[in-house]
């Protein structure tokens, strides 16, 4: 068993600052909301480390995007929120990025699909990670967008 709640603040601020320290325009407001009483799940936490660090990675990008056409009195922000639902433990990774556009949304999972520029972005993130939690951890991972508002993943580990 891992603490899920501590391994989520690790690498939340693992990609923060490793994002920042190669481009200071990435730049958010981290919030955390961790629920003290997750049941035990048993995770390969470098697994799921790589997952959440993908997760965060991709949110850093999503705001840097956004930052990058200027809204006004835009404040990028990204959130990890861990609860324990009836259908076991769920972690939510939040941006209010650039969004999904709807006909992308199918294929995000994809291998090898990336919006990024050469060099980037590899395009192995999201179905790597899907891999590791549905057939590493017999969980779900989706998502929920709004095209230039937000974005959340949900990964959800059964109890
Ligand atoms: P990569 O990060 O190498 O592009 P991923 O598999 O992690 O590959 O993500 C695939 C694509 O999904 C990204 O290129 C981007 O278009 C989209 N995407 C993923 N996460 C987000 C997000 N938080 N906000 C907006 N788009 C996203
Ligand atoms: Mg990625």
């Amino acid at each position: 068993p891992t603490d899920l709640n501590a391994l989520a603040d690790e690498y939340m601020r693992l990609s923060y600052h490793g994002l920042r320290a190669k481009d200071k325009r990435f730049n958010a407001t981290l919030i955390t909301e961790f629920d003290s009483d997750l049941s035990p799940v048993s995770v390969v936490s470098q697994d799921m480390g790589r997952v959440l660090l993908n997760l965060f990675n991709n949110a850093f990008y999503a705001v840097l995007e956004k930052t990058k056409q200027a809204p006004e009195g835009y404040k990028p922000l990204v959130s990890v929120r861990t609860k324990q639902t009836e259908l076991g433990v769920e972690i939510r990774v939040h941006d209010n990025g650039c969004g999904i556009p709807q006909h992308l949304q199918r294929k995000i999972f994809q291998p090898f699909f990336t919006t990024k520029p050469t060099g980037q972005g590899t395009g192995l993130g999201l179905s790597l990670s899907f891999d590791i939690i549905t057939k590493g951890h017999g969980g779900t991972l989706s998502v929920e967008t709004k095209p230039s508002e937000y974005t959340t993943f949900i990964i959800l580990l059964p109890a």
